[in-house]
């Protein structure tokens, strides 16, 4: 038994995906000196795009890598220009100062998808995880009374036992088919995203398309039903885009739930945007092809079946995409994924006794559920303004941006802004298991003395970790 940060209890933790939360909790998981494997069913290297790092998560990154790293992977992102889809006519422009993000104790870059996994790859395996790359789970079984150990059968036909198991396999998650004891009853929704990355060295012939790539920024264009996103990724190397088409816009129901779905350039018509906008897609390689799934029961606050984050035996748990599914290329889905990974992995450096798990499991949902769904609904939320039918709608909104660019918030504007701010990029989840620790954790140790576990009251916790300012509005990104 090895530990670095007390996790007493040695345990076997058996991790299904080997994505952003799959491979962070096992990295946090072995520095306390857990044993973890990773089974992902694809590997490094696969199709990918940009991805947003803001200070929630860039600061957690920092605890476990020099700052300087991460600016070799990511770019510092200065602002976002928003613009007209149709003509490129500039509407407004939102600042990411980087004195604020560092206030609030990180810095907000812009990354590529690979850089971040390999990063996290290489951190997990430093760390002694096991990661067995393609190779895929086909079925999860859940322990018994007898035998509490939960298992998983892979496609090779092999089975694979351990004391503890984490979903971590995305927003199709086989595991969460075992924590809620039925099929995923998902529904296509409304939105489809197409993502890719443009080479940078055919951008660096172009003056205009230079720009772009060597500026800090990230520009949103915004269309009817339609937006795009983009920025620098691969520290100026290459350059990410994101195409948001919404119910109104081309086909509606296109695209499946997945990131391995490659289409051609040409399966969207793009011929009336901005002539910029016409040029960049014009060297993109390939889309993939990705979508929302709606699943009734996550929106239906009068049951707990949707949001049931762990299974009956205290033995499996799902974090990232598979306990909430998110917005396919949303501002936040990395960043939460890593929250929660982080937040899981440091509350399980404490387990010393197995009667623990229900108090830890309710503590991590506790911690975790209400946090995760504000900042959904105000990814969709945002993403959904900027791709507003045209209409007084979308002219209300313009006038609206053009009069809070950012240089000529009052006061009063900046104020309320920064403590939106405050509550998304000021969190920190390592803190967050640490004091639910501090204050709740290990008085119900001390009281249960090793023995069965006693419970305390949940409403408390949750009235103990309300965020300073209760976001009551919608968040300025
Ligand atoms: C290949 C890939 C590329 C992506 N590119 C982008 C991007 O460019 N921009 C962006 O904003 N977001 C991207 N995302 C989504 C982003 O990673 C997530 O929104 C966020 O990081 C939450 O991550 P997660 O680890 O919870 O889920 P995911 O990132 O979906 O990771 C889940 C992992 O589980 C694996 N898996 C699933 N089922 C099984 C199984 N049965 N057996 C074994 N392994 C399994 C998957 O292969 C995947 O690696 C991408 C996701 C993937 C998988």
């Amino acid at each position: 038994m090895s530990s670095n940060t007390g996790a007493l209890l040695d345990v076997d933790f058996l991790v299904v995906g080997g994505g952003l939360a799959g491979l962070t909790v096992a990295f946090v998981l072995a520095e306390s000196g857990h044993r973890v494997r990773v089974i992902e069913k694809r590997g490094l290297g696969v199709p990918a795009g940009g991805i947003r790092v803001p200070p929630n998560v860039s600061k957690l990154l920092a605890q476990w890598v020099p700052r300087e790293e991460l600016l070799r992977i990511g770019t510092l992102c200065a602002g976002t220009p928003l613009r007209h889809l149709e003509d490129g006519e500039h509407v407004g422009f939102l600042h990411w100062k980087a004195d604020i993000m560092r206030e609030l104790g990180g810095d907000f870059l812009l990354m590529h998808h690979e850089d971040l996994h390999r990063l996290l790859y290489t951190l997990a395996t430093s760390a002694g995880v096991r990661v067995d790359f393609n190779t895929e789970v086909v079925a999860v079984h859940q322990g018994t009374e007898q035998v509490p150990n939960p298992s998983v059968s892979l496609l090779n036909g092999e089975v694979v036992t351990a004391d503890f198991l984490i979903g971590a396999d995305g927003p199709r998650s086989i595991v969460r088919k075992a924590v809620l004891g039925r099929e995923d009853n998902a529904e296509p929704s409304f939105l489809t995203v197409y993502t890719t990355t443009i080479p940078g060295e055919k951008m660096r012939e172009d003056p205009e398309m230079r720009r772009w790539l060597d500026s800090d920024d990230w520009p949103i264009w915004m269309g009817n039903n339609r937006s795009i996103c983009a920025h620098p990724v691969r520290g100026h190397k290459d350059f990410g885009l994101h195409i948001y088409s919404w119910e109104g816009d081309v086909d509606p129901l296109a695209g499946e739930e997945t990131w391995e779905d490659l289409v051609p350039v040409d399966t969207l018509d793009y011929s009336t945007h901005a002539p910029i906008v016409q040029k960049l897609l014009s060297f993109a390689p390939h889309l993939i092809r990705t979508r929302l799934m709606r699943r009734p029961e996550y929106e239906d606050d009068s049951s707990d079946e949707g949001s049931r984050w762990s299974d009956h035996t205290s033995r499996i748990v799902l974090i990232g995409e598979s306990a909430h599914p998110w917005q396919p290329g949303g501002t936040h889905p990395v960043s939460i994924a890593l929250e929660d990974a982080a937040l899981f992995g440091t509350l399980f450096s404490r387990l010393t006794s197995w009667s623990q798990l229900p108090s830890f499991l309710a503590a991590y949902q506790e911690l975790r559920e209400e946090r995760c769904a504000v900042v959904k609904a105000s990814d969709i939320k945002n993403a959904r303004m900027v791709a507003m039918p045209l209409g007084p709608g979308r002219d209300a909104r313009d006038v609206d941006m053009r009069k809070s660019s950012a240089d000529e918030w009052d006061e009063g504007t900046t104020k309320e802004n920064f403590e939106e701010m405050a509550w998304v990029f000021g969190y920190v989840a390592t803190d967050e298991a640490d004091e639910w620790w501090v204050n709740w954790g290990r008085y119900s140790q001390e009281a249960r003395g090793g023995e069965k576990h006693t419970s305390f009251s949940w409403q408390m916790v949750s009235m103990m970790s309300e965020p300073a300012t209760t976001v009551t509005h919608d968040l300025p990104y």
